[in-house]
């Protein structure tokens, strides 16, 4: 073992508990040279199999090939965790040198020639190796994965190949940090009395907490860029030119001139993605990644876009009079805009509903929450949630988990890292530090939930929002997805689907949260400790499809750009704020509804590739979740016993050793209908 090996801790056997990496002793210089040997060692793996003498067999070449590599997964696992949720400066440099190495090694592993030989004997033969049913979808899996990696291609393509995904995976990182930086920079700062008008006392805490945590002097209170701000800041505050600033500052961000400018990278972006795909044959880069989907076609995606696209903009439509009245009421000055949206909204939600965000939030404290996870998980699945504040994780609000399953094994461990911080990306996000696997290891899975609350002041609870519960649960849905994996291969663990099937889990979980009985157990109020009241528990229920047309239209946009933006055959990119507002033009989106995922920021599309041309996959799980959900429905019960055992052997459990259509129809008995989710946005025809 060299010096370089024996001091640094990310190559040593990590013994902590439960196997968890040694956060404490890790600095960001340790996994350059980390990263260096563990890419030697799987290169020198890979060789290894290749070069054996022995004829190709599923176990010398398919089993030995999954099993390769876990220093790096583990590397890539904790650095990439890191990276979004407590990076610095120096991660920040680390991730942008790692980035072209790390596409290069993938691309040397995947044409590489000798293995690819011998996955591809198995691959021709595949029907005479008499394999079990999960050992034939490895194979048939790795051998996808190798063709869709340029294994096939002629060597000087292969050359080229390997350059242009070493130069998307550079351009995906400038653009995450690009995104964050402009996030980082921006705050809105309030002063005196004006500055607050119309802001309920969770929000005035939520921006003090906010002011200390960027170390402004005690008694500031500031707006950041963080959802669980800039949202609640639209929704509630009376000064329309803060609100106007603070939106212009949202959907501005990678649009700033200068340094994170991100423009030119979003532009790059798709013309490599377009020769990429050309470079495969096909004649966008849509074409190229929907090929891997259960959609399976650019016609398949602009068919159920189409479906919720016009309906969508007619509730808006409508929902837009009803603001505009109450502007009108109120002596505002028309027309509505993209920052208005929101506040009056909120103004008429109250009026038609009488229902106050301010008023729901006391019933929803987060600790409350995670235990309604929790009980609910319990309840389907038989799992247990035990604390273990003993464990450290890589900053002190994070929270560690020991999860048993119902007869008491330990059935892997749960990270929850719930609160905002200026060196976390924004949004949600479920992630796996370890994936459940067997193949002759046996890995627990370690998986990670990161949301972005607004964090309460001291020795104050954190108040969720009804959305931010939502989060809440929908993070969990993949947590459990991650966490009840029950597969031979690593490939085929866990959330490792086809990208339009992974928000199945997750979207499907959020049922329960809605459930009243759920409710009345668990949202209790944080201070009086009495159970959220019938009556406003109606009133949520009633409001549930209000502003549903403008969340669809909002979300819908977002799908079509990306589907348009890569769905372009010429070989040079397009500037990309001019093309999203002609794209949208034709479409006629509404003013006031506005884009929220401007491609300038839109990281599901530009921070890697997993939802490029695949935007609309959150829809298409929708379809697959709302009819998912009707089974608990017809069975009477939402707990239902023989239904969840059903969910989780055919859908939680199986991460990808199924084909995902046969794993809905094993679950639901048939293919799944679009009209639950019609049905749950409120867009089926009176
Ligand atoms: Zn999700």
């Amino acid at each position: 073992m060299s010096s370089v090996t024996s001091l640094n801790p990310l190559l040593q056997d990590w013994t902590g508990p439960y196997g968890l990496p040694p956060f404490a002793e890790i600095t960001a210089a340790h996994f350059l040279p980390a990263f260096e040997q563990a890419i030697a060692q799987h290169r020198a793996e890979l060789d290894a199999i290749a070069a054996q003498t022995d004829a190709p067999s599923f176990a010398n070449t398919l089993a030995s090939f999954d099993r390769s590599g876990r220093l790096l997964t583990r590397l890539e696992s904790l650095f990439y965790s890191l990276a979004a949720s407590a990076t610095s400066p120096e991660l920040q440099a680390t991730q942008r040198a790692l980035a072209g190495p790390l596409a290069a090694h993938n691309s040397w592993t995947y044409m590489h020639e000798g293995l690819f030989k011998r996955v591809d004997a198995l691959f021709q033969q595949r029907q005479a190796l008499g394999l079990d049913s999960q050992a034939l979808r490895l194979l048939e899996r790795v051998h996808l994965d190798f063709v869709r990696a340029g294994a096939k291609l002629a060597a000087a393509e292969q050359k080229r190949y390997a350059q242009v995904m070493e130069r998307l995976a550079e351009l995906n990182t400038q653009f995450a940090q690009n995104v964050l930086a402009d996030e980082t920079g921006y705050q809105l700062l309030l002063q005196g009395e004006a500055d607050i008008a119309g802001l309920p006392d969770f929000l005035l805490a939520a921006a003090a907490q906010a002011a200390s945590d960027r170390g402004l002097p005690a008694g500031s209170r500031v707006i950041t860029l963080s959802r669980s701000l800039i949202v609640p800041f639209l929704t509630f505050s009376e000064r329309r030119d803060l609100r106007e600033q603070a939106w212009r500052a949202w959907v501005g961000r990678g649009e700033n001139a200068g340094a994170t400018d991100n423009r030119a990278v979003a532009q790059e972006i798709l013309t490599l993605r377009n020769e990429q795909a050309r470079l495969h044959g096909h004649a966008c880069y849509a074409d190229y990644a929907l090929a891997d989907t259960m959609a399976g076609s650019r016609a398949a995606v602009a068919g159920l876009l189409s479906q919720v696209w016009e309906p969508a903009k007619t509730a808006a439509a409508a929902e837009q009079a009803a603001l505009e009245a109450m502007m009108q009421s109120l002596g505002h000055a028309l027309p509505l805009q993209a920052w208005d949206w929101r506040f009056y909204a909120e103004k008429v939600r109250k009026a038609q509903y009488d229902l106050d965000e301010a008023e729901v939030k006391p019933y929803f404290p987060l600790d409350a929450m995670v235990q309604a996870l929790f009980d609910c998980a319990g309840r389907l699945f038989g799992l247990r949630f035990e604390a273990r504040p003993e464990v450290a994780a890589y900053h002190p609000d994070v929270l560690v988990y020991e999860v048993q399953d119902a007869d008491g094994r330990l059935r892997g461990i749960f990270l929850h890292d719930n609160f905002a911080r200026s060196i976390k990306r924004s949004g949600a996000w479920m992630n796996a530090l370890r994936l459940q696997a067997r193949n002759g290891l046996d890995c627990l899975p370690i998986i990670l939930n990161n949301n972005n609350f607004a964090k309460g002041a001291a020795g104050q609870p954190t108040l969720l929002s009804f959305d931010d519960t939502r989060t809440l649960f929908h993070e969990f849905g993949h947590g459990l997805h991650g966490l009840l994996s029950d597969v031979e291969f690593e490939r085929l663990s866990g959330t490792q689907v086809l990208r339009d099937f992974v928000e199945l889990p997750s979207q499907l979980f959020e049922h329960w949260m809605a459930d009243p009985a759920v409710l009345k157990k668990h949202a209790r109020h944080y201070q009086t400790g009495e159970a959220i009241p019938d009556a406003l528990l109606a009133k949520l229920k009633a409001a549930a499809l209000f502003n549903q047309g403008y969340e669809t239209v909002r979300y819908t946009a977002s799908a079509l750009v990306d589907l348009a933006a890569h769905s372009l055959t010429e070989a040079e990119g397009p500037a990309v704020v001019d093309f999203e507002a002609k794209t949208m033009a034709a479409y006629g989106l509404p003013a006031a509804v506005g884009m929220n995922h401007r491609m300038t920021h839109f990281q599901h599309l530009f921070s890697g590739s997993s939802y490029a041309a695949g935007y609309y996959v959150y829809l298409w799980a929708e379809v697959l979740e709302a009819d998912g959900f009707e089974a608990f429905v017809e069975a009477g019960d939402i707990f239902d016993a023989g239904v969840a055992k059903r969910l989780r052997d055919c859908i939680y459990s199986t991460g990808n050793s199924r084909e995902p259509g046969e794993a809905f129809r094993a679950f639901r008995g048939r293919d799944a209908v679009v009209g639950p989710m019609l049905k749950s946005r409120g867009l089926l025809p009176a």
